[in-house]
């Protein structure tokens, strides 16, 4: 096989990033936008160490779980890979991926239950961050082609509010005819499922000197609240470390369930409040409360998670590097009436194995790591503490598997694994794991 050649292919399997696999001449083959069951014909792009990539060109056998794309740049943009499935697909396809990782890198066979969808899986992203592009004199705002910097323009956006993508074309008009706005390199935009508040975050390489003209202007366009500039000069990253306020307030307000949160900009805060609010009463489930018990927070954001566990716990510690984080944190336990909570500004890696190392005990932990997983100090001390119950919210199934096969390898097993869908569309899926301390 080699790059150039057309091959007819039937797709038996799914990879971690929703593609089709097959195989010819006994070669694994990926397949973009290719589905389980379809047989393809499609041209090979890439062939090397025995694995190939080949672009779909025609169906040959379709899945009768294909349906038309509701976005005709559904497949340019990649923040929707899935929108030609049907949605039971979609989520059977998830369950599926999950559950190849846990068997495949963390041995690991506790069934995986079925993933808990959306009812309506549309238009539930809270938060965009888009490219500004300047090309044909035009000003316009939307995403870069997956692994590329092809651009792709939001336009009306299925994922968000109708809303926020009248901001985005207002924001088109406003750098246009603001002169020399050339240097906004991108615009985050938060909008708060709650009120409908929204706050911008103009992203330039340098500092920039018109902004705050732009920003006036911005802030009487109805429902933005608060307007920011950040720099950043590092484009392998999204936003930079500093944040300077323009514009309006520091914080937007957003609920997930009964609890009300303040939000800065460099605080993460989940993307589906819908979804979000089922995922964390998964959490509380699955910490098994009964008042009595010492909870860790550890990746807590600004203590979302810790103010659900706080309802049935002792005392909830929460621990977040970020310091803008912890401080929207504290204010939003105050907000909630909550004096069960307190808040560690830290690297969890850090503070973590010194705090055990004193011989402080837990009951029960829940962990939320970004992608890259749980650095080992965190899971040594997790095994130190000796935590009842390990609750492991994760949105990177590859490290979830890899981490909780060392937990297993130290005494814990899983018991429990409930996939949540909060990427609607999209092949990303959010997870919670039950591991217990097994019986000596
Ligand atoms: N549990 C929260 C946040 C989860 S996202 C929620 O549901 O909203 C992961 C969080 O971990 C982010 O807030 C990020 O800032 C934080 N984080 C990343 N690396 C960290 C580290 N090494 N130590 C502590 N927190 C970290």
């Amino acid at each position: 096989m080699k790059a150039g050649d057309m091959i007819q292919v039937t797709i038996t399997g799914i990879s971690h990033q929703g593609h089709g696999i097959g195989r010819c001449d006994n070669i694994v083959v990926f397949v973009p936008g290719a589905m389980l069951g379809e047989t393809v014909e499609a041209l090979v792009v890439e062939y090397k160490k025995k694995m190939a990539t080949a672009q779909l060109q025609r169906l040959i056998v379709p899945s009768p779980e294909r349906i038309d794309a509701r976005c005709p740049q559904s497949s340019q943009c990649g923040g929707c890979e899935l929108q030609h499935c049907s949605y039971a697909y979609q989520l059977q396809a998830k369950q599926k991926i999950v559950a190849d990782a846990m068997q495949r890198l963390g041995r690991i066979t506790t069934p995986v239950e079925p993933v808990i969808g959306m009812q309506t899986p549309w238009r539930y992203r809270n938060k965009g961050i888009f490219h500004a592009d300047y090309s044909d004199g035009a000003v316009r705002l939307g995403f870069y082609e997956q692994g590329s910097h092809s651009f792709v323009p939001a336009a009306d956006c299925q994922l968000f509010s109708e809303a926020m993508n009248g901001l985005v074309a207002h924001l088109e008009d406003l750098i246009q005819n603001s002169g020399r706005a050339y240097y906004i390199h991108k615009v985050m935009i938060r909008e708060s499922a709650y009120n409908g508040d929204m706050m911008v975050v103009f992203v330039t390489q340098e500092a920039a000197w018109r902004l705050p003209e732009l920003a006036e202007q911005l802030i009487a366009y109805p429902g933005v609240v608060s307007v920011y500039h950040n720099i950043n000069s590092n484009l392998k990253i999204m936003l930079g470390r500093q944040f300077r306020l323009l514009a309006g307030q520091e914080t937007i307000e957003d609920t997930i369930g009964d609890f009300h949160f303040q939000i800065s900009p460099q605080s993460f805060f989940q993307i589906n409040n819908q979804q979000a609010h089922v995922l964390y009463q998964k959490v509380l489930e699955y910490a098994q409360l009964t008042g009595q018990e010492q909870v860790a927070d550890i990746y807590c954001g600004i203590g979302t998670i810790s103010l659900y566990l706080a309802q049935q716990a002792k005392a909830v510690i929460g621990i977040e590097s970020i310091g803008q984080a912890v401080q929207d944190a504290k204010e939003n336990a105050k907000r909630n009436q909550d004096e069960r909570c307190t808040f560690v500004a830290a690297k969890a890696e850090d503070w973590l194995p010194k705090w055990a190392k004193q011989g402080n005990q837990l009951d029960v932990a829940v962990i939320d790591p970004p992608r890259k997983g749980c650095e080992t100090p965190v899971l040594d001390a997790l095994i130190t503490s000796g935590a009842k119950r390990i609750v492991y919210v994760s949105c990177n199934p590859s490290t979830l598997a890899r981490d909780a096969k060392y937990l297993c390898q130290y005494g814990y097993e899983v018991k429990a694994v409930q996939p949540v869908d909060l990427f609607c569309q999209s092949w990303h899926v959010e997870c919670v794991v039950l591991m217990s301390k097994k019986d000596k």
